[in-house]
């Protein structure tokens, strides 16, 4: 067993790590609503980046992942909907299918065939210790009748999506990063019992963007299941609906604009993404910025928020719109996407079932 470890540490390094190996890359965003202001800065532009940054033995392989949507009852007619919606948008932020795979889970199955193979490896005391399993059991104030075995398991769902296409490198936001972990643990974990090296565990690559909080509770994430719209900025919003979600952000009464996130969580975030939706971010720190601003009151704070974030938007809200009514186009790439992702997938999932035994 020591033998296969140390074998599989070595392909990991040479695969993943070094700058000229063949990478693969796979991130998923769930199509439950039009993404917001934090999916773009802490994963969606990361993506783009990845993809115009990459060399020609990079592969891309970004998914819409609809079988982790309905882990939480969607509406039927909604969920169709939210899903051609999200992959109009994956096209309007830059992703381009010529040169990423894009495509929805449930067009691949291989992905619901090796959860379902980890599912037996996977141990119930390590998923019941997830903190986003342990949120929602606390939501729901312990009555496990509302709770839902796919919610319990979704991390195992989450590893399966990135280890039947042998990434390499997985690029996710801070709230990501223990399930991440989780999916390095079941590729070893596997590869052990079965005396195999089929699975690689990944590297993740996390946003240099932090979380982006909600406007209206700034304490809490901004999520695209956030009861109140205002909590969020979407990519569709116009510059009137950006300006006025701004301006009506929480904040406090304490005189001056300071970067304080313990004391000032409101005007902190407002900082955060000023900082982050700037396209010349690189070129001066945060530090900077806060000095800037320190005189200036709170509505030319919160004016120069707006702007910036609506720059930083608009191409991507009018490309939305030509792509989002394009019907033939987007099932054209939905097709090509399924067309090239059940290709990456089979080849792992058919070495799996003959490492289990299944063939
Ligand atoms: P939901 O509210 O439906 O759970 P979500 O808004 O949390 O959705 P996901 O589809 O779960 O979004 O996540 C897509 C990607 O966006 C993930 O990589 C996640 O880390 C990132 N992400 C989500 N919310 C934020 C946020 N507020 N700040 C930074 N990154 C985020």
């Amino acid at each position: 067993k020591f033998r296969v470890d140390a074998a599989w540490k070595t392909r990991s390094r040479s695969q993943s790590t070094t700058a000229t190996s063949p990478k693969t890359i796979f991130s998923g965003i769930q199509p439950t609503g039009v993404p917001h202001l934090g999916n773009y800065l802490g994963a969606l532009r990361e993506w783009v980046n990845l993809q115009d940054n990459a060399t020609t033995d990079t592969t891309l392989i970004y998914s819409l992942v609809d079988l982790h949507a309905i882990t939480i009852r969607q509406d039927p007619k909604q969920l169709r909907q939210w899903k051609k919606e999200s992959l109009a948008m994956l096209l309007a932020i830059g992703l381009d299918p010529n040169r990423s795979i894009i495509f929805h889970q449930s067009d691949v199955p291989a992905h619901a065939e090796l959860m379902w193979i980890l599912s037996c490896q996977a141990s119930t005391g390590y998923l019941g210790r997830m903190t986003q399993w342990k949120d929602k059991t606390a939501n729901e104030k312990g009555s496990s009748e509302k709770l839902k075995l796919g919610l319990f398991s979704y991390p195992v769902l989450q590893a399966a999506d990135v280890l039947v296409h042998r990434t390499t490198h997985v690029p996710v936001g801070h709230d990501q990063a223990q399930h991440l972990e989780f999916a390095r643990e079941v590729a070893n974990g596997f590869n052990h019992t079965f005396e195999t090296d089929v699975l690689f565990a990944p590297e993740t690559i996390i946003s240099p963007a932090k979380r982006v909080m909600s406007l209206t509770d700034p304490v809490a994430k901004m999520s695209k299941s956030h009861a109140n719209p205002k909590s969020r900025i979407l990519l569709t919003d116009s510059e009137e609906v950006i300006r006025s979600k701004v301006k009506a952000a929480v904040t406090d009464s304490i005189d001056g604009i300071t970067y304080d996130p313990e004391r000032r969580p409101g005007v902190s975030n407002l900082f955060d993404i000023l900082y982050h939706a700037d396209p010349r971010r690189n070129d001066h720190d945060q530090a900077e910025l806060v000095k800037d601003l320190q005189g200036s009151s709170m509505r030319i704070f919160k004016d120069r928020v707006a702007d910036t974030v609506n720059a930083a938007i608009k191409d991507i809200r009018a490309r939305y719109e030509d792509l989002v009514h394009d019907e033939g186009y987007l099932q054209d790439v939905a097709e090509q996407g399924a067309r090239k992702a059940n290709e990456s997938a089979a080849a792992t999932l058919r070495e799996v079932k003959n490492a289990v035994g299944l063939a």
